[in-house]
Formats: C-alpha cells, structure tokens, sequence
C-alpha cells in the first residue's frame, strides 16, 4: 500500500469535513428551523387586537386549558415551547401563550 501524499490526506479531511457539515445541516429539523421565527411580541397591534398573552394561565379571559398548543392553529411540535401559528405568519407565539382566536384542533 502506497503511503498518502500530503495534499492527498488534506483533500480527504475537506471531503470529511464536508460530509459531516451537510449532514448537520440535513438533521436540523423542520421544527428547529421554525424556533429561529422572532417572537410574536404581546405588544404589536396585530397581537393585541386578540388579547394575545405569552402565558394563558396569568390571563382571566383564557378558558382553563385553551393555550396555544392546544389549539388548532399552532403549527409548534409537540412539546415545543414556542412555534408558528396560522394567524401570525413569519411569527412565533409560546406555547403556552392563548389568544381570542384560539379554536380547538380538530
Ligand atoms: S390563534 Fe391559537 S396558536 Fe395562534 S396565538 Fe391564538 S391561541 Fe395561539
């Protein structure tokens, strides 16, 4: 067996390095890349316009166990803590926020 020369070994280590970054970069999963969505902030006039709360269980109007998770148009994973809503596009709202639009899933 021929000894590797040194230029040959480099290429070796860059095709290695490469196969392991697109392979990090494939893993990510959608409900990873959905997290990076800057938060729905309570204050904007479109949040506000539907009571929206970051914590359902600190607002009266929301009816015990109505939170973002558990309503129809959250579109977070399961156990996520914040993730996409339907209504908020490019945005996403806490878990365990409630807005006046909840609705149940279906
Ligand atoms: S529509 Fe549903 S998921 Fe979106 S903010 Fe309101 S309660 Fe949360």
């Amino acid at each position: 067996m021929e000894p590797e020369s040194p230029s040959r070994r480099r290429l070796l280590k860059r095709l290695a390095l490469g196969a392991s970054m697109t392979t990090v970069a494939l893993a990510r999963s959608p409900q990873a890349r959905a997290a990076e969505l800057p938060l729905l902030s309570p204050a904007a006039p479109e949040a506000k316009a539907v009571y929206y709360t970051e914590d359902a269980a600190k607002d009266t109007r929301a009816p015990k166990g109505a939170t973002c998770a558990s309503c129809g148009l959250y579109q977070g994973a399961n156990g996520s803590s914040q993730g996409p809503c339907q209504l908020f596009p490019g945005r996403d709202v806490k878990a365990k926020g409630w807005c006046s639009s909840w609705a149940p899933q279906i």
